[in-house]
């Protein structure tokens, strides 16, 4: 694909079965919002993530009941789970032992370097892979007054700190996230460690915000620093259910020509020369054919002007006009279809052309 982005060459590490970081590509994660303590809603929440195409799922370890349920969790799931932990090594112990894949915690937080230690080397024992998590909000007192504040540099020598201990407690399974809310912090500070180090990335921008901010934050933050080669894994954040990350977090991936999952819905913007609901059919379209993991790309255009255009050059597509829709297949017109029909043809066809890859 042209213009499709030379990856940086970052070392490999596993999260259970899913390799990130070297030839492995981009990996999509994402994080429950239920209670970990109730084992049977955050299985199925674990269940719909992985539907949408999420390949590792982070669960929150706050307390000890958490822990016990991630034992649980981890008998009815088979995507890799990583515990994500603060401020108490005993939950992160208490995580391994419980089956987690891999551990997420900001060293910064878990106080005592003997506490770190532990963890690291129980995580080593294990080969289960750590990430480091360096926010801007948690970077160490002495480098914010050597660096005036939490800045791209304060954040990449933070990391550094704790990417030395860890590998000196002899683990050098572990990935590094370096996130702040602010977009262009984000992705200086990523670039900076990219260059000194060949560590796999998580890259995500952290409190993006409510979904049309979030997802403008998110595509920015982690499509710059993709298109120039740096991420192994991301997530997409937004204030939401998570299920609504993996479709963003698709569409950054597939417009950098980096993953090809899903449906990709094409539509026009809608001008004066709309004559049927496109609208409500594009919103059906997209929600309803979310969880379909095949590469297809569907056209929903307004009008004879455009719409027959971009209609031929998708698998499957729909010009619109008053009162009927054309519906064309690989480039052929196939036939006319009534306005109230065009919805359930579409569908249609997106199910015979993921049936048909199925069946190879
Ligand atoms: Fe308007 Fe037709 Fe273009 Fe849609 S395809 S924006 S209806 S001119």
């Amino acid at each position: 694909m042209p213009g499709r982005p030379r990856r940086r060459v970052s070392r490999q590490i596993r999260v259970g079965h899913v390799p990130v970081g070297g030839d492995a590509p981009v990996v999509v994660q994402s994080m429950t919002n239920t209670d970990t303590r109730h084992v049977a809603a955050t299985v199925s929440q674990i269940q719909r993530l992985v539907q949408a195409g999420c390949e590792i799922v982070r669960v929150a370890v706050p307390n000890a009941e958490a822990v016990e349920a991630l034992g649980q969790i981890k008998k009815h799931v088979t995507v890799p789970i990583i515990a994500d932990i603060h401020f108490d090594y005993r939950l992160a112990l208490g995580a391994l032992r419980a089956g987690a894949d891999g551990l997420r915690i900001n060293p910064g937080n878990i106080g005592e370097p003997d506490k770190v230690r532990r963890v690291a080397q129980e995580a080593r024992d294990r080969g289960v892979p750590l990430r480091i998590g360096v926010n801007s909000g948690s970077v160490e007192r002495d480098l914010l007054a050597k660096y005036g504040g939490p800045t791209a540099e304060a954040m990449v020598e933070s990391a550094q700190r704790h990417m030395d201990f860890v590998a000196d407690c002899g683990l050098t399974d572990f990935k590094v996230s370096l996130k702040s809310s602010d977009v262009l912090t984000t992705v200086e500070a990523y670039r900076q460690l990219a260059r000194c180090s060949d560590v796999p990335l998580h890259v995500g921008v952290t409190e993006a915000g409510p979904i049309v901010l979030g997802a403008v934050k998110s595509a920015l933050g982690i499509g710059l620093l993709l298109a120039e080669g740096i991420g192994d894994t991301i997530r997409v954040s937004v204030t939401a259910d998570p299920e609504e990350e993996l479709p963003i977090a698709y569409a950054i991936l597939r417009s950098l020509g980096l993953r090809d999952r899903g449906v990709d819905v094409i539509s026009c913007p809608t001008c004066g020369r709309t004559e049927w609901k496109l609208m409500d059919v594009v919103q059906d379209v997209e929600r309803r054919l979310r969880h379909i993991a095949t590469p297809i790309k569907v056209a929903v255009m307004g009008c004879a002007v455009n719409g027959p255009g971009e209609a031929r050059e998708a698998d499957v597509g729909i010009a619109g006009g008053r009162g009927q829709g054309i519906l064309f297949k690989k480039g052929q017109l196939v036939e006319k279809v009534p306005e109230e029909r065009v919805l359930e043809r579409l569908l249609q066809e997106v199910q015979a052309m993921t049936q048909e890859s199925l069946d190879g």
